[in-house]
């Protein structure tokens, strides 16, 4: 019976209803779910508990029991799991379909959000299919940067390999894309375009469904429902506040803002090379033998660097955008492909024997400990010099469109261990951009700093900090190099881990406090004993992770930043150990 007609037939047990709804309501403060029965026209209160809600009902409970009067504005910040405002962010399982669905097989949940559609086995089908209006969902062994336009074009990305803070996932996140990472048990044949798991045998064009929250994956459509940002998510993200992001495009930081970031807090610029029409120069880069052709392909990256840094500097206005210098492992851009191989040789004009021996000779046994980060710029210091002048013109030119806004770039060097190694490159950097903000005439500030992402730089933070003007912890890194397993690889073992409770959750997801934690601690309190200005922040996934935002506060960062999608998360859980920590 509808509650509507209650009040119709037991009139004086539906006002009596009311009244100790109100008085259950005002006394806990929230939405209650409550039991009763009505015998002989007389109300029993059975039991009540605080009602279980949708991340949008949660939205709209807050925002009701401020206006009246009921709660605060931090109290409403508080009721809110910023976990669940995934949901609103990201396309979702129809529910009822769900219920009915059983998971083949689960992986890393390794971006929220849920997909659906046929099977493609690569990069050009799956933008091929796209293009014929087909949803589909890539399946790779792993995802590289030629991977990049497909996973674009697909509605999710499922991996045999790596880990949350792999190729996949972190570039899916970037995207707000759903992806399924490491799912170990599938059995592959990428070459016959099948794969097995679960028992069953799946085929390009077969249907397939990612949950990327849980790493569930379903055989067949699962439909799913588009995102929705309720009315009320402004209000409460009103309410809440310091936040940073991490964005590598001119489009991801226009969505980083609306999403309400307030910077931006690692631009990786390797990320800028992974369209079609860019990775070409950055290969010819890679595959030059003389320091003239070096600068010959540099001289093609220059103009798409600047101008990106242009779009990111218009997008942001004159809030802080921390650049971080070129990261990559090299054998990640490489051509693997035949005829990828043989257009480079052409565009070199070198031949295929050269390119495949230039190839075979970036070959690593563990390129994450590799010849990447400032390792580049030590050998190469043409890139650094390169990447300075496209920042430095980028910033002095939008300055000169809107010289109302004060653009201060922020260079930062990646995977510095030693402060000599960090000196060596400021010193790059700060020839050539001192030498273009003098013949642009009037002075532009910029500072050079650096990520903490190796132990020995954690330990050796007070050094550090006599040459970096700021620190950001890359956490992905300082995990992978503090545990001693690779942020690749560990997937294959971690499961054993949680099931013998050696461990309780993906370091790389949730920061091992601990541990890392403490090298992050040991690193604040050192570079703030050299440099007591010195600015703090983190830029690792772990900077769009809750428990793992409240410690970032807890040791006095200054700022979070993570993937644009996840900053109404991290801020909501900023917001939240700020008011806990005020309210102790
Ligand atoms: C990190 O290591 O935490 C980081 C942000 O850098 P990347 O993930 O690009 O190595
Ligand atoms: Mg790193």
């Amino acid at each position: 019976m509808p509650i509507s007609q209650m009040e119709e037939k037991f009139p004086a047990a539906y006002a009596d209803f009311v009244k100790v709804c109100g008085t259950l309501e005002e006394h806990y403060r929230d939405m209650q779910d409550m039991e009763f029965t009505v015998e002989n026209g007389k109300l029993y209160m059975l039991q009540c508990r605080s009602g279980k809600r949708t991340a949008q009902a949660a939205l709209k409970i807050a925002c009701d029991l401020v206006d009246e009067g009921m709660i605060s504005e931090e109290q409403a910040v508080l009721m809110i799991e910023p976990r669940n405002l995934d949901t609103l962010l990201h396309p979702q399982f129809d529910a009822a379909a769900l219920k009915a669905a059983t998971p083949i097989g689960r992986g890393l949940g390794a971006s929220p959000g849920a997909a659906c559609g046929k099977i493609v086995f690569s990069a050009e089908d799956a933008k091929a299919w796209a293009a014929r209006k087909e949803k589909v969902v890539l399946v790779r062994l792993e995802t590289s940067p030629e991977d990049i336009e497909g996973m674009k074009a697909a509605q999710g990305v499922l991996t045999v390999r790596g880990g949350m803070t792999s190729h996949a996932a972190v570039v899916a996140r970037g995207m707000g894309e759903c992806c399924v990472s490491g799912c170990g048990d599938i059995v592959m044949d990428e070459e016959n375009k099948r794969f097995t798991l679960g028992g069953k045998e799946f085929h390009e064009g077969d249907a397939i469904s990612l949950d990327g929250s849980t790493g569930n994956i379903y055989d067949g459509i699962i439909p799913t429902v588009d995102a929705t940002i309720a009315g009320e998510f402004g209000r409460i993200m009103g309410w809440a506040d310091k936040y940073r992001t991490n964005a590598d495009t001119p489009a991801d930081a226009a969505r980083a803002v609306e999403l309400g970031a307030q910077g931006i807090g690692l631009t990786r610029t390797e990320h800028m090379f992974f369209d079609a029409d860019r990775i070409a120069a950055f290969r010819e880069m890679i595959c030059s033998d003389t320091l003239e052709e070096r600068v010959a392909a540099l001289a093609k990256i220059e103009p798409m660097q600047r101008a990106d840094f242009e779009g990111i500097y218009e997008a942001m206005g004159d809030r802080p955008v921390t650049i971080r210098f070129l990261d990559p492992p090299l054998h990640e851009f490489v051509p693997t492909d035949e005829a990828d191989i043989e257009a480079l040789a052409k565009a070199q004009g070198k031949s295929v024997e050269r390119i495949k021996s230039i190839i075979a000779s970036l070959h690593e046994f563990n390129p994450m400990m590799g010849h990447r980060g400032c390792r580049l710029a030590v050998t190469y210091p043409e890139i650094a010099e390169m990447q300075t002048r496209a920042v430095i013109k980028a910033a002095l030119a939008v300055r000169a469109r809107h010289p109302e806004w004060d653009i201060r770039p922020e260079i930062m060097i990646p995977l510095v261990g030693e402060v000599k190694e960090l000196k060596y490159v400021k010193d790059v950097v700060v020839k050539v951009a001192d030498e273009l903000i003098a013949a642009a005439g009037s002075p532009m500030k910029y500072l050079v700093g650096t990520m903490i992402e190796i132990p020995r730089a954690a330990l050796t933070a007070d050094a550090i900090a006599t040459e970096a003007e700021f620190f950001s912890f890359g956490t992905n890194d300082l995990t992978q190099m503090t545990f001693g397993f690779s942020r690749d690889d560990a997937g294959k073992f971690l499961g054993a881990y949680y099931d013998r409770k050696i461990y309780e959750s993906d370091p790389f997801a949730r920061l091992d406090q601990a541990g890392v934690g403490k090298l992050v601690e040991m690193a604040c309190r050192l570079g703030r004993q050299t440099r007591p200005d010195l600015h703090l922040g983190i830029c690792g996934e772990h900077g769009g992770d809750p428990s793992s935002v409240e410690f970032c506060h807890k040791v006095g960062l200054d700022y979070v930043s993570c993937s644009p999608f996840r900053v109404p998360i991290a801020r909501l859980a900023a917001a939240q150990a700020a008011i806990k920590e005020k309210n102790a």
